[in-house]
């Protein structure tokens, strides 16, 4: 462990004016659970590790933040754990995020009943959630989703859901699956609905863990005539595109905030480095080259966080609609992460890419922030059509 991976670069301290009291008293529990996590992760990885990460996090209270009983997801402090979480793992920080994404729908969405009987395991880390949306012909356009949902003839009281998720993540190790499928195809995305999907249900085959760049609990879900009963619907035929984009919209600003984490821990080794190697007779820090790469990092570092804290507050203060600033968020901040742990990895000259060394390893793991839950394109595509929109309805309207 080097002196950087002792201080944990997460903080509520250089930007007050966007924090309260209970994110203030989260930050020191985060340094908790990361220490956890690190200790869980000394001896390796595989599915009884991430099993036992879940738990920890579960112990340690964090899962609340994830479907907090009787309030509102406090966004921010969501952003803070995965800062927090991702600046140790971005295996940790994955098995967080993706719990989140399995169970906000239950939480959002989900009757009483389904709460009570569903949510309790997976807020305590006794059960692994994961979110089935992606299929091998639909990635970015969801919409074209293609596995279908009919009732059982023999029992309507159930349904069958045949199709293929790929890219799914946890789900080498998940419990139950918000899966998505299409009930009506005539009706497009309108047909979509969401589901619970037990493990171990008749009908679904897992194909995985399916090797990343980096250390990633992800997997195939093959769907052959799946039983799921209808109590296992979550919110109403046709809704599940909403519950879908609803889930994307409340976390995609975490994923900027995991960015931010991997950016910090990425700067904290890199300024370690610069105060202890020496080149020439001086510490590499003194050369201005290698001073300037860190002042561009520290600047977009601090630029991120303020996009990221940004859109959460507004969300947390009770903004209609953060899609806009949410996708400048997501963009700007996983660009710059990536931007920022190539510098600090050039830092580290040849030590930057000997495995096993932080920065080699951030530089993997840095890279997939850019393509799930939007990829960078898509965000683009997000943040100009709203901005043309506008101007477009601020235009008079012009006779015809
Ligand atoms: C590590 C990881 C974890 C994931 N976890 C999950 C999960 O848990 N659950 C889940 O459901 N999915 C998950 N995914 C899937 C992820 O959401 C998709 O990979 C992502 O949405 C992109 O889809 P795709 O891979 O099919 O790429 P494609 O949609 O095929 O895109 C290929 C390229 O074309 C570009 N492109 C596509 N459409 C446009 C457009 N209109 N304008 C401009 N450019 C465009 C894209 O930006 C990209 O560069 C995960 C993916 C990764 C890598």
């Amino acid at each position: 462990m080097t002196s950087a991976s002792r201080r944990v670069g997460l903080s509520t301290d250089d930007l007050p004016f966007l924090f309260g009291d209970r994110h203030r008293e989260l930050a020191p529990i985060v340094r908790l659970a990361v220490a956890d996590v690190e200790a869980l992760e000394e001896g390796g990885h595989g599915d009884a590790v991430d099993r036992a990460i879940i738990a920890s996090l579960g112990k340690n209270g964090l899962l609340r933040e994830l479907s907090p009983e009787g309030r509102a997801v406090d966004l921010r402090a969501v952003c803070l754990v995965r800062e927090g979480l991702a600046w140790a793992s971005g295996n940790a920080d994955s098995l967080f995020a993706v719990q989140g994404l399995g169970t906000f729908p239950l939480h959002a969405y989900g009757s009483d009943v389904q709460r009570a009987r569903d949510l309790g395991a997976a807020v305590r880390g006794e059960e692994v959630a994961a979110f089935g949306l992606t299929e091998p012909e639909a990635g970015t356009d969801v919409a074209s989703l293609q596995t279908v949902a009919v009732r059982d003839p023999a029992d309507v009281s159930r349904w069958r859901l045949t199709g293929q998720k790929v890219f799914i993540s946890n789900a080498p190790i998940a419990d139950r699956i918000v899966l998505f499928a299409n009930a009506d195809p005539a009706r497009g995305r309108k047909g979509i609905t969401a589901f619970l999907v037990r493990r171990g249900a008749e009908g679904l085959r897992l194909e995985g863990p399916t090797p990343l760049v980096a250390e990633h609990s992800i997997g195939t879900l093959h769907l052959d005539g799946c039983v799921v009963p209808d109590a296992d619907r979550l919110g109403e035929v046709g809704a599940g595109f909403g519950i879908a984009m609803g889930t994307l919209d409340t976390f995609r600003v975490s994923v900027g905030a995991a960015a931010c984490g991997m950016a910090r821990r990425a700067l904290d080794e890199a300024v370690t480095r610069a105060t202890t190697r020496k080149q020439f007779g001086k510490e590499i820090g003194e050369f201005q080259q290698i001073q300037a790469y860190l002042a561009d990092c520290v600047a977009e570092l601090d630029a991120a966080r303020l996009l990221v804290y940004r859109a959460a507050r507004l969300r947390d203060d009770g903004a209609a609609s953060i899609t806009q600033e949410a996708a400048i968020a997501k963009m700007f901040a996983t660009e710059a992460a990536q931007r920022i742990i190539d510098r600090c990895l050039q830092i580290h000259g040849g030590m930057g890419v000997v495995r096993g060394v932080a920065v080699e390893r951030l530089y993997r793991e840095v890279r997939a922030l850019r393509i799930y839950e939007g990829t960078t394109e898509i965000q683009k595509v997000v943040i100009a059509t709203r901005l043309l929109a506008a101007e477009r309805a601020r235009r008079p309207v012009e006779p015809a």
